[in-house]
């Protein structure tokens, strides 16, 4: 007897922690509801050093590409993630190109999730979200994520390849979750998970430090502020688009 298969959601950013900063409260909830959940990270995170460096080398770059990994492993397994995909794209030097669009495309075909958040590829220049929400990475990605989604994951004419030669037939994301929109006009409450949501993103320890209560208090007071746009006690919010 075989069970039908959980729906999938799944988040697609640039860089380990952008999804637990953001949204994996909503990752959380979805599971929650039955959900499996992944988490893409396009970038090899290798601009992610100490901001005092002075070794710069390929080698030195290495160990940050190395204990990312390892943290976004932690990071996944806490917040019990079906997966976490690696697409190792240049850290800080992250384009909208065709290339990166096809691969999204190919994780969309694989994984088949019905659920996708992104990051935003407009800027909102109010309050709180200043000018670090929007890394170019950032927007380079939620460009290309959006590409990869509308309409080249569902049309088979896109890409044709990945259907001839590797038989991934087309996928319809029928709902968009993007971060850092200028028009979120979702908020879903995470007061049930937020403690879950900072263990996960305490798992990034080289770029918040397993312990960091001015983090921590910083994280509730935004979840906070952001829950009381939609009455609701804790929440991260989302402009939701649905491809019906
Ligand atoms: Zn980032």
């Amino acid at each position: 007897m075989t069970s039908e298969p959980k729906p999938v959601c799944m988040s697609i950013m640039a860089h380990p922690d952008d999804a637990e900063f953001s949204s994996t409260g909503a990752l959380l909830t979805w599971i929650n509801e039955g959900y499996d959940a992944y988490i893409c990270v396009i970038t090899d995170a290798s601009a992610g050093g100490s901001d005092d460096a002075t070794d710069l080398s390929l080698a030195a770059r290495q160990v940050t590409i190395d204990t990312r990994k390892q943290e976004q492993a932690e990071a996944g397994r806490i917040l019990g993630l079906k997966g976490v995909i690696h697409l190792d794209y240049p850290d800080g030097r992250l384009y909208p190109t065709l290339q990166l669009r096809k691969d999204i495309v190919r994780v969309l075909r694989t994984y088949k999730p019905s659920r996708l958040i992104c990051q935003s590829p407009e800027r909102f220049w109010g309050t709180p979200l200043g000018i670090a929400r929007y890394h170019p990475d950032h927007i380079a990605a939620g460009t290309a994520v959006l590409a990869a989604a509308y309409p080249a994951s569902q049309n088979p004419w896109d890409f044709p390849e990945l259907m001839t030669e590797e038989g991934l037939l087309p996928h319809k994301v029928r709902e968009l979750y993007i971060v850092g929109s200028p028009m979120p006009n979702i908020g879903i409450d995470i007061e049930a998970v937020f403690d879950q949501k900072l263990a996960a993103l305490h798992a990034h320890a080289s770029q918040v430090g397993a312990v960091n209560a001015e983090l921590d208090k910083r994280m509730h007071d935004w979840a906070v502020e952001l829950g009381e746009r939609f009455g609701l006690p804790k929440a991260e919010i989302f402009h939701k688009t649905e491809n019906l």
